[in-house]
């Protein structure tokens, strides 16, 4: 009955407060009751995620479910396998529930350029719950699911974990299959897992993470091998990048950055100031690879294979081109124009500068890592941001990604951990600490990000509006 309780649970809470925050596209309701019963009669427990309700991203394949990546141009796409990820956590007896709400292909910081209308911020729903995992990090602060999948190409699982007060985590390049997948930069796309805790998350990673051959880029490596639980951090270099801190951060979230280093400090952990000059241009330089790649991705859309279809003039290329231009939305078509262009023989100088400068900053990342364990900052530079506020203005769009982009161009693993709350404009709003390991120390990083939340506890602060949930 555990596992039908659970749904059941879930069902009651999004029943509650879906409509007011708009995190979920989709609630496969019997599929996860038929599911849970069967789970149930089961003799034994598959493991600690068995019976756990899940939720997520529209940009995830879940076979014969609506999965679109929340674009008009994928309308009635039903695919016709699941990802790695989602089989490996249906095999470990968790429930696929829910389809969560995100910027259309993951192009976004706020969740506002979902073709089906934004997700509200549970903290306050005149807010951003941050992008483009919009609905993900939204569903899991909510209380409606423990835990959720996203993608994390540029910092799509970190910053709306930490603009919804939630744990996220960006996987190592190639750690968790990206089978199943729907692209938007190859080079920088991740699976990422947001959840109620980091423990939460690391039994989330030993049942995701481990080669699958079906990926041509996953990594060589069995299922992550997790690290006991720390009760200190003696004996770990932190390094506080000086470039990170005061004048990128609102003054809020750098007291409580600041507070979360004095915690780690408390913990035994030796904190050391780094300088890391390149990643200044990191935001910049993500901006062009990421549109290049995207541009050429997206290119599969054409109206012929997949999804919507529109003609107008009855030629092969008058429908493309009728289909791409209205079946797309603005961010879409702004990175494809501009990823388009960046390609193009005139521009190529410009991306080929780019690939040459991220080559630098991973230069400059891998370094650092022969001084120090781990480096802390905050995942964002702001608390979330009012709806809005920033919509058709890309570069203060993209000035929300700054801390997170880094660890996305050199593929190292990242955790987002909440650090308290602030005051803005008379609403509390969270915080979160992000925590960036070396290549491939994706379990130190949990292990540190776990320790950090034992001892301050600010993950179980909760929305307001969840106070009456079920
Ligand atoms: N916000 C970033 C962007 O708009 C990152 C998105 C992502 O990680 N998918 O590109």
């Amino acid at each position: 009955m555990k596992a039908r309780a659970a749904v059941e649970g879930a069902l009651a809470r999004i029943e509650a407060l879906e409509a007011e925050i708009g995190a979920l596209l989709d609630v496969d309701e019997e599929g996860a009751r038929t599911l849970a019963d069967k789970l149930d009669r089961e003799p034994a427990p598959r493991g600690p995620l068995h019976g756990v309700p899940f939720a997520l991203k529209a940009n995830l394949c879940w076979r014969g479910h609506l999965t679109g990546a929340a674009s008009r141009i994928l309308d009635g796409y039903r695919p016709p396998y699941s990802a790695t990820a989602i089989e490996r956590l249906i095999a470990a007896g968790a429930i696929p529930l829910a389809i969560t709400n995100m910027d259309e292909f993951a192009f976004g910081s706020s969740g506002e350029n979902s073709s089906f209308g934004a997700t509200r911020n549970p903290w306050d729903l005149s807010r951003t719950a941050g992008g483009s995992s919009s609905g993900s990090a939204a569903a899991v602060a909510a209380g409606f699911v423990p835990f959720a999948l996203g993608s994390d190409t540029g910092g799509s699982a970190r910053q709306p974990a930490a603009l919804c007060g939630v744990s996220g985590f960006k996987p190592s390049y190639g750690r968790i299959s990206r089978r199943g997948l729907i692209a938007f930069a190859p080079s920088l796309d991740t699976v990422g897992v947001l959840g109620d805790s980091i423990e939460r998350i690391e039994q989330v990673l030993a049942c995701v993470s481990g080669h699958d051959e079906r990926d041509a880029t996953s990594l060589a490596l069995p299922p992550l091998a997790l690290e006991a639980p720390r009760e200190h951090l003696r004996g770990l270099r932190i390094g506080v990048p000086k470039e990170w801190d005061a004048e990128l951060c609102d003054q809020g979230a750098r007291d409580r950055i600041r507070a979360a280093l004095e915690a780690m400090h408390a913990l035994g952990a030796e904190l050391v100031s780094v300088s890391l000059p390149l990643t200044l241009h990191a935001n910049a330089t993500y901006q062009v690879v990421s549109a290049c790649e995207a541009a050429s991705q997206l290119a599969r859309y054409d109206g012929v294979r997949y999804g919507s279809r529109e003609s107008c003039d009855g030629t092969l290329q008058g429908m493309i081109a009728q289909t791409r231009g209205s079946s797309f939305g603005p961010e879409s078509r702004r990175r494809i124009l501009l990823g388009t262009a960046l390609t193009s023989d005139e521009g190529s100088p410009s991306y080929e500068h780019a690939a040459r400068v991220r080559r630098r900053i991973v230069d400059e990342l891998r370094a650092i890592f022969e001084r120090v364990d781990l480096l802390a900052s905050a995942t964002a530079p702001e608390v979330a941001f009012r709806l809005g506020e920033r919509s058709g203005d890309s570069a203060r769009m993209h000035h929300s990604d700054l801390l997170a982009v880094p660890a996305s161009l050199a593929g190292l693993p990242a955790a987002s951990v909440p650090c308290g709350t602030c005051t803005t404009d008379g609403v509390e709003l969270p915080v979160g600490l992000q925590l960036c390991g070396a290549p491939r120390a994706d379990a130190r990083v949990l292990s540190t990000a776990r320790c950090f939340q034992a001892a301050t506890r600010h993950h179980l602060a909760r929305a307001p509006l969840t106070g009456a949930l079920p």
